[in-house]
């Protein structure tokens, strides 16, 4: 990566962690405070077309005229640096640029930058588990009567929802009436065997089943579609969730193909693309 991209990166992720933007200033001193670029306050000089400033702050102004060019900061002379929607995609595009850098490039962002763009679980899915339980958690508390039931499903792809930074991460958000519908479509029995037992739900009419996206939502970016769709979601009790997150290797692949084979049409559909068992294995990392 250019020094001008890595700048890009830097300023884009610093913009998006305090909430979209700020005043020119604040965003500056985010990242000076934070130590996300080599050059700072405390050992840069003053610049040459703006010699009342600090050279590191000034180049960071010339980047931003780049970003609004290309639509990805929003134009304006109040002061305000934003990021705009087409913003958020590039900086997904850059982080993970950033986190495949070849070792021979040189990293002028900070380690304490480079840190951040690595979340640190051991987890098989990267980046999965934290999202899905907040969000079974979620579920839990909707009335499983209210659930919108659909007897058929476009199988179109969709366009990939707008994402969120979390703490160090890029998050696609996962809309609940949808994991309900398509827990519905199950039936409320674990696709893996529907003969697993599970407990009542508490409006005692359904079994509580926990809703596992297949291809899991963290890929959105790979595939550059929505995976937040019903054909992606599969019913499963708590024990068969449980395993492929965290079982072992042989018995996680079971699973997968096991699922995977029982709607591999719709799923191909949603991405718009063929995927292979071995691809499915590769995202479990079960190779
Ligand atoms: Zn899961
Ligand atoms: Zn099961």
């Amino acid at each position: 990566m250019t020094q001008s991209e890595q700048m890009k990166l830097v300023l884009l992720y610093a913009m998006n962690e305090i909430g979209g933007g700020g005043k020119r200033h604040t965003v500056l001193q985010y990242i000076n405070d934070n130590r996300y670029w080599y050059k700072n306050d405390t050992n840069d000089i003053l610049g040459t077309t703006r010699p009342s400033e600090l050279k590191w702050r000034n180049n960071f102004s010339y980047e931003r005229q780049h970003l609004v060019t290309a639509g990805y900061m929003k134009a304006g002379g109040d002061g305000n640096w934003i990021i705009t929607e087409k913003g958020k995609e590039y900086l997904n595009k850059l982080i993970e640029r950033a986190r495949n850098m070849p070792s021979g490039e040189d990293h002028l962002f900070t380690l304490e930058f480079y840190q951040k763009l690595f979340s640190t679980t051991d987890s098989i899915i990267p980046n999965e588990e934290d999202e899905e339980a907040h969000y079974i958690a979620q579920i839990a508390a909707e009335d499983m009567d209210s659930a919108s039931v659909l007897d058929t499903f476009s199988n179109e792809p969709e366009r990939k929802r707008a994402s969120r930074i979390s703490g160090n991460r890029i998050v696609y958000p996962r809309d609940p009436s949808v994991a309900m519908r398509a827990l519905g479509r199950a039936n409320h029995l674990c696709e893996v065997d529907s003969s697993h037992i599970s407990f009542l739900r508490r409006n005692g009419h359904v079994l509580y089943m926990e809703p596992h996206h297949l291809i899991p939502v963290s890929f959105t970016d790979y595939f550059g579609v929505n995976l937040d769709r019903e054909q992606n979601i599969f019913s499963l009790c708590s024990n068969c969730h449980n395993q492929i997150h965290y079982g072992r290797k042989e018995d996680i692949r079971n699973l997968i193909a096991k699922l995977f084979f029982s709607r591999a049409q719709e799923i191909c559909s949603i991405l718009g693309r063929e995927i292979s068992i071995e691809d499915m294995y590769r995202i479990y990392g079960v190779l």
